[in-house]
């Protein structure tokens, strides 16, 4: 959406003007995945499928919220003074979790708001879209009210309202490479320290597809959960004998040396994927700079093979779109992305192969699962700003 449109659409809603337009972008992780509640690295960028936003401040304490893609709920009403969860308000309760907790953190709301919103992200296909929505509306937030709130900050808050606001337990990648993305570059995060390093992307002739499955993931909250149960058990495990606080500080020879100690054959593949994970994403992000495209293509279906087999996240829907990738003329690499058992995968393609590609993989996944994928292309975007 342009300014204009944004501009259109608000009036059309609050019949008034809205005084600024922003957008917060989606996101894919390219390497480095469930290793960021492992203590480890990821490698996520901004992509320029995203949510836009228009608004402006009352005169009363009143917040409004009107979302483009659920026109079916209207105009959902909250109060500034009493933001709890409340079901029936649906995906205003991101909104409402977020400015409780940036009043919470001691900024000063002086006003309600209208706030009209509209997006191009898939919901629910591990896109991010629900991060995307949460650093939106902080920076709407933090621009109306001129709170000047440190991006850092405002993506733990972002963090703060997933997982206790809404009750997803997530790690804090998502509205990281959200709220800090940058055009054509990938951001490099140590979760543990978070400290990061902005990396940027030349892909020469080829582009990112993100493949979706079109699979709701209804297994993925609960599997999700397991995963880091088992890992914690097995960081226990392994601190019998080593001083380490996560996973993410093991090298893969010391993992090795020490695995002895892990006493169950699951728990073993699931910390190997997040030790290996971890120094893959070290070593792909090394090896796109230097220009090492096919090396970097070889390690990203590695992540694949050890997400599908160790880690046990990806699913016969997205085994077959990147398999099916992987056989493809002029594919670099390709690997699930997101939390997994559904959700998106990515592929690297030659520009000049991508019609082929989606048609082939497109046929092939719908002969097995029994309906369509879908693709878009992904172009790395800026974090999340003001228009
Ligand atoms: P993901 O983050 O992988 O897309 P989630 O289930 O975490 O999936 O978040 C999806 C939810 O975020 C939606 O159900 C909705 O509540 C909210 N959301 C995302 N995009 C929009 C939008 N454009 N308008 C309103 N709500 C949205
Ligand atoms: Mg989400």
């Amino acid at each position: 959406m342009d300014k204009q449109e944004l501009i259109t659409a608000f009036t059309k809603i609050y019949t008034t003007q809205p005084s600024a337009e922003y957008f917060s972008p989606g996101r894919i992780n390219l390497i480095g995945e469930h290793t960021d509640y492992n203590g480890g690295h990821v490698f996520p960028c901004a992509i320029s499928l995203g949510i836009w936003g228009a608004a402006a401040k009352r005169s009363d304490r009143k917040l409004r919220f009107y979302s483009g893609n659920f026109t079916e709920l209207g105009v959902i009403e909250a109060d500034l003074d009493s933001l709890e969860y409340v079901e029936a308000d649906s995906w205003a309760n991101y909104a409402k979790g977020m400015i409780k907790f940036i009043q919470a953190a001691g900024h000063k709301i002086d006003s309600g708001l209208d706030i009209y919103i509209n997006g191009n992200i898939p919901n629910g296909s591990g896109l991010s879209s629900s991060a995307a929505l949460e650093m939106l509306i902080g920076l709407i937030v933090d621009d109306q009210f001129d709170l000047n709130i440190k991006r850092l900050d405002l993506i733990k808050l972002g963090m703060k309202t997933e997982n206790e606001f809404i009750g997803v337990n997530s790690g804090i990648m998502d509205q990281f490479a959200v709220g800090m993305g940058q055009k054509d570059h990938a951001l490099l995060l140590d979760t543990n320290t978070l400290d990061y390093k902005v990396a940027p992307i030349d892909l020469k002739g080829d582009v990112i597809i993100i493949m979706n499955t079109n699979k709701r993931r209804e297994l993925a909250d609960s599997k999700y959960n397991e995963r880091r149960a088992e890992c914690e058990k097995a960081l226990s495990e392994l601190q019998s004998k080593l001083d380490i606080s996560s996973l993410g500080e093991l090298d893969a020879s010391t993992f090795d040396e020490y695995s002895y100690l892990i006493d169950d054959e699951d728990r073993f593949k699931r910390a190997r994927h997040a030790v290996l994970e971890n120094e893959r994403t070290l070593r792909a992000e090394k090896l796109l700079q230097d220009g090492k495209l096919e090396e970097f293509g070889r390690l990203v279906n590695a992540s694949h093979v050890s997400l599908e087999h160790d880690y046990e996240v990806t699913g016969k829907e997205l085994d077959t779109l990147v398999h099916n990738a992987w056989k493809q003329p002029g594919v670099l690499g390709a690997r699930m992305t997101g939390a997994g058992f559904g959700g998106c995968a990515i592929a690297l393609v030659a520009k000049d192969k991508v019609a082929d590609f989606e048609k082939e993989v497109g046929a092939r996944y719908t002969e097995v699962i029994g309906y369509a994928p879908s693709f878009y292309e992904a172009e790395i975007s800026d974090g999340t700003k003001v228009l």
